[in-house]
């Protein structure tokens, strides 16, 4: 039997999304790699229990989260089974569509038959009545903006989602996909980009859009993917993505380029008594700008990890400066 810990909320920092009611824990995470049907489920259940102890209220899935795809909800649904349903209502879950899941023409990008479908079998998967947010997971150039954001706001009048979000939406994009949601009177609640030190597109544009428009930003991959950690410094490790099966990170992503640069934040995270992945998230959150950092885990001491930055120093002038000069290379 799990009970959560008491003083689960005492040290979590809960941003207000945007300009909505709702406010999301400063670190939430992710289900893409690490809880799929190839993985252990007794630590992916280890993970979870860790982050809702910490203050962790925000789990974030896919569609296609796995592998194989639509295991990680499925081994989410199990684990909420048997360890959650006391705790639905402290629970903001998520879900997306919008890549490949099925054959056929109804099976992924934009569509209201792919879209309506699939949050229904992401449902039965999870064993949920409702999401709290559900995404558009990226935008289709086949499909007008106006039907993909009309099946959102009718998940949402449906009662299947109480929010909506979009993703990977560059930022004219996410500005006209906005302003129909607006329209519909379903507003976009949050947009989930990529936003790390080693990749900062966002800073062009995406961020005024959503900060004008009100929209909140959970940031993917603040580490990104591992990278942004001590975990290459010394060589890659059996145990870890870029040694596994995932297509998303391999060794030929760890350039020396990009881990000299890691190397050299890495001594300034240590000279602030952090990990360099805990400098990686005080980056990510500094200013205010991002409500919440969405990491990825494989352990639980990498929750405890990232826990343990929101309660670090913000970053000084100084440092900030230092980190531009680092990342110029
Ligand atoms: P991160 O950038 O946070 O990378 C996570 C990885 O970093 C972990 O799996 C682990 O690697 C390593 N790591 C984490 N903490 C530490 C630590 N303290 N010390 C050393 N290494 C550490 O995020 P992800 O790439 O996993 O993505 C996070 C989430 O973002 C996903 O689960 C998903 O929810 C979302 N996402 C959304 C996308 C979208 O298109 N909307 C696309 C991609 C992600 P290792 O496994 O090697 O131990």
């Amino acid at each position: 039997m799990y009970t959560a810990q008491t003083d689960r909320y005492d040290s979590m920092v809960y941003n207000r999304c945007g300009r909505s009611g709702l406010r999301l824990p400063a670190i939430s995470l992710g289900l893409w790699h690490n809880f799929g049907g190839i993985n252990v489920l007794e630590n992916g259940r280890a993970m979870i229990r860790k982050a809702f102890d910490l203050g962790i209220t925000h789990f974030d899935l896919a569609n296609n989260y796995g592998p194989p795809p639509g295991s990680a909800e499925e081994n989410f649904g199990t684990i909420l089974k048997k360890d959650f349903l006391p705790y639905r209502d402290e629970l903001i879950i998520s879900s997306k569509a919008g890549f490949y899941m099925w054959p056929g023409p109804y099976g992924e990008w934009g569509s209201k038959k792919y879209l309506v479908a699939s949050l229904d079998q992401s449902l039965k998967r999870m064993g949920l009545d409702y999401v709290d947010i559900f995404y558009h997971h990226r935008p289709d150039p086949g499909t007008p903006f106006e039907e993909t954001m009309g099946a959102l706001d009718l998940i949402v009048r449906q009662g299947k989602a109480l929010y909506v979000g979009i993703s990977n939406y560059r930022a004219e994009e996410a500005r006209e996909a906005i302003r129909i949601l607006r329209q519909l009177g379903t507003p976009c609640l949050i947009h989930q980009p990529n936003y790390s030190m080693l990749s900062r597109w966002i800073e062009d544009g995406l961020q005024d859009v959503l900060e004008e428009e009100g929209v909140g930003t959970i940031a993917f991959s603040p580490l990104q993917k591992g990278i942004l950690t001590d975990r290459y410094l010394s060589g890659i490790a059996a145990d870890s993505r870029a040694a596994g099966p995932s297509a998303f990170l391999s060794e030929n992503d760890l350039t020396e380029e990009v881990l000299g640069k890691v190397r050299r934040l890495n001594e300034l995270a240590a000279a602030r008594g952090q990990k360099m992945s805990q400098l990686a998230l005080s980056w990510v959150l500094r200013g205010g700008r991002v409500t919440s950092a969405l990491i990825g885990a494989s352990k639980v001491s990498q929750i405890e990890d990232a826990v343990a930055a929101v309660q670090a120093p913000e970053l000084s002038a100084e440092e900030l400066a230092k980190i531009e000069d680092i990342l110029r290379g």
